[in-house]
């Protein structure tokens, strides 16, 4: 079984104005259309083809460049769309907002912590929150399409909220002012969806 592109699960113009509909078209249409076909013709004919995306993850090491690239990149961006919606942004509630108190400090402290680290990721990655195997929140960063499902990361943990900060995923609306498109992220976050991968992430 080929892993398959989702649909958007909303209007591309859903996330105006955070987030321009041009440039979520080509990043849907485009981008995350050629991780998830690179994808599928790395692992073609090989004993992966039929495994879950978080076995080959898990196990991406053992596999190819190509593999870590596109994997990375299916798996990151299914992800991205989930957590965004319309009507999204305020805070989060119950268990992962006292979550985010004990762990990070309240949920201001969390947003100094989570646009720090998507800001200062030198070229192309991912900043992350993430639910550590001992079930702490933590915020951190990956390289390139990486993520902390991978057995290469540093940091082993359950991803359950990222930004890309690719510049394929602000630079026609925002240009080089990454840090814009990062404060205007929180407007878009659906933090119920976070919410749900927290809690089974638990
Ligand atoms: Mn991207």
């Amino acid at each position: 079984m080929a892993f398959t592109l989702a649909p958007l699960p909303y209007a591309f113009n859903a996330l105006e104005p955070h987030i321009d509909a041009k440039t979520m078209e080509i990043h849907h249409d485009k981008h995350h259309a050629a991780y998830t076909n690179n994808l599928n013709n790395a692992i073609k004919d090989t004993e992966w083809e039929n495994k879950s995306i978080e076995d080959i993850l898990a196990n991406v090491s053992k596999i190819s460049p190509a593999v870590r690239n596109n994997g990375g990149g299916f798996y990151n961006h299914n992800l991205f769309w989930e957590i965004m919606g319309m009507n999204g942004g305020g805070t989060p509630t119950g268990d992962l907002m006292s979550a985010i108190d004990t762990h990070l400090g309240g949920f201001e402290k969390f947003k100094e912590t989570f646009s720090t680290a998507a800001t200062t990721r030198f070229g192309s990655g991912w900043a992350w929150l993430v639910v550590t195997q001992d079930k702490k929140l933590i915020v951190t960063s990956t390289p390139n399409q990486d993520n902390t499902l991978m057995d290469v990361s540093d940091v082993k943990a359950t991803p359950i909220l990222g930004i890309d900060v690719w510049e394929h995923a602000y630079y026609l609306n925002y240009q080089n002012r990454r840090p814009d498109y990062i404060a205007a992220f929180y407007n878009v976050i659906n933090w119920n969806k976070v919410a749900e991968k927290f809690k089974a992430a638990m």
